[in-house]
């Protein structure tokens, strides 16, 4: 996704050659209008697959997950990494490592809120290890729901979580591919190809 890849470039900050900080545009402030464009795409990627649910993580997923659910139409729900005081309904959760954060959460999403007729696309923002993306779809097994795919907005794929979900079978739609944060830079997939061509 040009529009995507483009920002990355501008606003961008690479803070290590495996971080990339995104929060003037994704994960802090947020950018509505790239949200939309971002929505539209996962949309377009999953029309044809009946989807009825987005799942996501709060809270970097939800931006990109409700603008998604705005044009497929269906509802969202995000997985919680606290436990609320009303969250008192029954629970599936599963355990994730944060790979910012260096910390172990367990998440939770009630039970009522998917249902093995549904058939869903988990978002997120970044896919690292995918540690964050398998507690979705251990969460997501749980309830006997179909898994259709994986929509993921920033996949750096020089990290294991990629491959690994493929090798699981699951589909995984990244809009922005990065191969490497080597040197303060972000290089894209597509132009590493380019510059082999
Ligand atoms: P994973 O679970 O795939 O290892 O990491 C994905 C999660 O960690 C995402 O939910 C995201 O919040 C966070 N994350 C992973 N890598 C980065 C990164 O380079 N920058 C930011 N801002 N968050 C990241």
């Amino acid at each position: 996704m040009n529009l995507l890849e483009e920002r990355i470039k501008r606003d961008g900050k690479v803070l290590s050659e495996n971080v990339l900080k995104v929060d003037s545009f994704l994960n802090h402030q947020i950018d509505p209008v790239l949200m939309l464009e971002i929505g539209k795409e996962f949309a377009e990627r999953f029309a044809k697959e009946g989807i009825t649910k987005i799942v996501t993580i709060e809270s970097s997923g939800i931006a990109p997950a409700v603008m998604a659910g705005y044009y497929l139409n269906v509802p969202v729900v995000f997985a919680r990494k606290r436990k609320s005081l009303t969250l008192n309904e029954d629970l599936l959760t599963s355990s994730v490592h944060s790979f910012t954060k260096n910390e172990t959460n367990e998440i939770s999403i009630s039970k009522k809120y998917i249902t093995e007729m549904d058939r869903v696309v988990i978002i997120d923002d970044f896919l690292a290890n995918g540690q964050a993306a398998r507690g979705l779809v251990e969460i997501v097994q749980q309830t006997g729901a179909e898994i259709a795919g994986i929509g993921i907005v920033i996949e750096k794929s020089f990290q294991p979580g990629a491959e690994e979900l493929k090798e699981l079978g699951f589909r995984v739609e990244s809009l922005a591919r990065i191969a490497s944060l080597k040197n303060g830079e972000v290089t894209f997939i597509n132009e590493k190809v380019e510059e082999l061509i």
